[in-house]
């Protein structure tokens, strides 16, 4: 008399065949396939090994990275949004048909580096206004009294306090701009 249910057919790892299979452990139907399965075990192994030593190695060359590269990373997404943001209009002569525009800060990155990524503090610029005319600012300002009120134009003005941004937190900002971005243009493409 045959003790328990009889083995069920089992789909061999190597081969997809179906075998039957002469215990619980058995995963291939034949030696060659056992052989066979061995290796592509191994094979995967040294896969998921090689993978893992690669991002430790990308991990490690992100770390010896300057604060500068984070800091052209972020400045970039955060441009990006702002340009999104504004579309196509300088916030200096107010010209919609420029060639192209930029992100353009009211005070400099290189004077008031704590207001790089103040939304109050960049507009869309044309890219005359924004490179041959320094920013053209005189009439900057007049307009961004008008867009955001004087009261925030005086907290940009006022505000002088230094700020020294770690790789952490340009990471967070990058994101969140990245973020922001992709939903502008999902909002956009919705409406
Ligand atoms: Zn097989
Ligand atoms: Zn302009």
């Amino acid at each position: 008399m045959v003790k328990g249910k009889p083995p069920k057919p089992k789909k061999c790892k190597a081969c997809s065949e179906k075998f039957i299979p002469r215990n619980t452990l058995q995963t291939a139907c034949s030696p060659k396939c056992a052989i066979q399965l061995a290796k592509q075990l191994t094979q995967r192994k040294q896969q998921r090994e090689e993978k893992e030593r690669r991002a430790a190695w990308n991990k490690r060359k992100a770390d010896v990275k300057p604060l500068s590269h984070w800091m052209n990373m972020t400045q970039r997404a955060f441009n990006d949004y702002i340009r999104a943001r504004d579309g196509d209009i300088c916030i200096s002569c107010g010209s919609t048909t420029a060639v192209s525009y930029h992100a353009g800060h009211y005070r400099t990155t290189a004077k008031a580096s704590q207001l790089r990524f103040n939304e109050d503090n960049c507009h869309s610029q044309c890219s005359a206004c924004n490179t041959h005319h320094s920013g053209n600012i005189g009439p900057y300002r007049i307009n961004l009294i008008a867009k955001i009120g004087p009261q925030r134009v005086e907290a940009l003005e006022n505000n002088n306090t230094p700020h020294r941004y770690t790789r952490e937190e340009l990471e967070r900002i990058r994101a969140r701009y990245r973020a922001l971005l992709r939903e502008l243009v999902k909002q956009r493409e919705a409406a």
